[in-house]
């Protein structure tokens, strides 16, 4: 059976849309359609961002409650959510193919808890302080929320990418017009759901799904909306950035990486490799911050490539929906495209590939490829500067720390990484000297409480922690004479 929705979800309704045209979504892993939903129109997205714009502007509306009343309901939120939470994983896995073990922690997990966090945290922070002026009189300095808010998402997380923006924009009393990526669209009106059964209020929260190229780009520059939260490619990224500039509009990037990860001449080789799925291959190594470029000390190469190349040999690739299953499909057949003509690039360029190179036997539906590791790769190769996307790792040779430094900030990108030691003073030392928005030391979860972002081509801003939400007020500052 599949599941097709016939209306958007506006200003607290399932209205109609103005086109009979529908975006359908296909299992990555068994091909077969999962369902449907409108493909949204401009005239639809004017009716959104209508809505978020009501709702905002309404003088005793959501931004004007105390944030402990905003707190209650985005509390029944969260319940809904909750109550959502299998058939979350179940749409997601099944739309993108994450393995449903991931997806529980992450996809179905992650959302309410969040939602949770950023309601409390704007109950807690002072709304208002009164300063002594630096010349005469006092200033009354007061936070504010940002308005109607934009938030874009991709794939690969759809869940967790789109409570990064939910959460913090209406605990700060936002209103918000969410729009997912065209091939996770199920999942995003199940969010609508929840809103719903939640009673927010008609237009704080509202899902409309289509082409970016249309539907999000005019979501981008409607004069309705104050903020844009995206997460995706930096080429989307940098067109979203560069409208944004040109309307003097706050927007926050998350961006692609091709992260480090810093092996240490000390490391412990099985601690390292125990790590390494999270760190490197989680969600078939469709996740941003994961650490795609390996570098090793030449003093231990050839161990460290075997245990790398053991390690990954045995992860069970297959159906997401199998608990053993460690890599699944890729989200589409376009992506496993790409994928394979990296593995391809890779070894022109004078990669060797150690396991995986090829799609696994015996699965001959759905986009997999097998996970891969080229080894003797250069920092200046196709497969070292390029993010790509899938289960592929390059294996780069260093003679010593500050080699590896320098590789490791060699890149266009600057969003994660990690550095793996016995010693961890002289892996903070390391971690200090890397330039990216996040890293680990033997180790790396991201923190909802910590701000996450990249530098360089990998972002602008940051989400998460109080900066997360700090990321949606701005401030006025009321001066009296006084
Ligand atoms: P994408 O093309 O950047 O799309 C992300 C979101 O932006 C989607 O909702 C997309 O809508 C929308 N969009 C596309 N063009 C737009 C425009 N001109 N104006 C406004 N919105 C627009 O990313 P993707 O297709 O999901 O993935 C492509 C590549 O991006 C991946 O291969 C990967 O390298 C990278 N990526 C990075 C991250 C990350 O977290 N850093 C996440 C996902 C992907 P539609 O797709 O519906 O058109
Ligand atoms: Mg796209």
């Amino acid at each position: 059976m599949t599941i097709d929705y016939d209306r958007i979800y506006v200003g607290g309704e399932w209205t109609l849309p103005t086109s009979s045209d529908k975006i359908t979504v296909s299992s990555a892993s068994t091909e077969d359609i999962l369902g449907s939903v409108p493909a949204a129109t401009r005239a639809d997205v004017d009716a959104a961002v209508g809505a978020a714009r009501h709702a905002f502007d309404d003088p005793s509306g959501w931004a004007q409650w105390e944030p402990s009343r905003r707190q209650a309901a985005l509390e029944r939120f969260a319940v809904a959510l909750v109550a959502r939470r299998d058939e979350f994983v179940h749409r997601v896995s099944g739309q993108n193919g994450m393995p449903a073990k991931i997806g529980k922690l992450t996809e179905g997990a992650v959302p309410a808890n969040i939602v949770r966090y950023y309601a409390t945290l704007a109950t807690k922070l002072e709304g208002e302080q009164t300063r002594k002026s630096l010349v005469k009189g006092t200033t009354v300095v007061r936070k504010e929320p940002l308005g109607v808010v934009a938030a874009i998402v991709p794939w690969n997380f759809p869940q967790i990418l789109s409570f990064f923006k939910i959460a913090p924009a209406l605990a700060a009393g936002c209103t918000v017009v969410l729009k997912p990526a065209s091939e996770t669209v199920l999942d995003a009106f199940l969010i609508a759901e929840a809103a719903h059964e939640a009673e927010l209020p008609p237009g704080v929260l509202n899902v409309i799904a289509g082409s970016g190229r249309v539907v999000g780009d005019h979501l981008v520059t409607h004069p309705g909306v104050d903020k844009v939260g995206f997460t995706g490619s930096t080429e989307v990224g940098q067109h979203i950035g560069a409208q944004c500039g040109r309307l003097i509009r706050p927007v926050t990037l998350e961006l692609g990486g091709k992260s480090a990860a810093v092996v240490l001449d000390d490391v412990d080789a099985d601690a390292f490799t125990r790590e390494l799925f999270e760190t490197s291959l989680i969600n078939s190594g469709q996740s941003c911050f994961i650490s795609t470029r390996i570098l090793l000390p030449r003093s231990r190469y050839t161990e460290l490539v075997e245990a790398i190349t053991e390690t990954v040999r045995q992860y069970p690739v297959g159906d997401p929906f199998e608990r053993s299953t460690m890599i699944g499909p890729l989200v589409s057949s376009a992506q496993r495209d790409i994928v394979e003509s990296y593995i391809k690039k890779g070894q022109a360029e004078g990669g060797r590939i150690t396991t995986g190179g090829g799609r696994p036997k015996g699965l001959d539906r759905g986009w997999y490829v097998e996970p891969t590791i080229i080894a003797d790769v250069d920092n200046k190769a196709a497969v070292s500067r390029e993010e790509i996307f899938g289960p592929v790792l390059a294996l780069i040779p260093y003679e010593d720390d500050n080699d590896a430094i320098a590789i490791a900030n060699d890149s266009d990108y600057g969003l994660g990484g990690t550095v793996w030691t016995t010693d961890v003073e002289r892996g903070l030392s390391v971690a200090r000297r890397v330039k990216t928005g996040s890293i680990g030391v033997n180790g790396f979860t991201l923190d909802l409480g910590a701000p996450f972002g990249g530098v360089k081509r990998s972002g602008l801003g940051r989400e998460l922690g109080p900066e997360g939400l700090a990321a949606y007020q701005q401030f006025q500052s009321i001066y009296l004479p006084e």
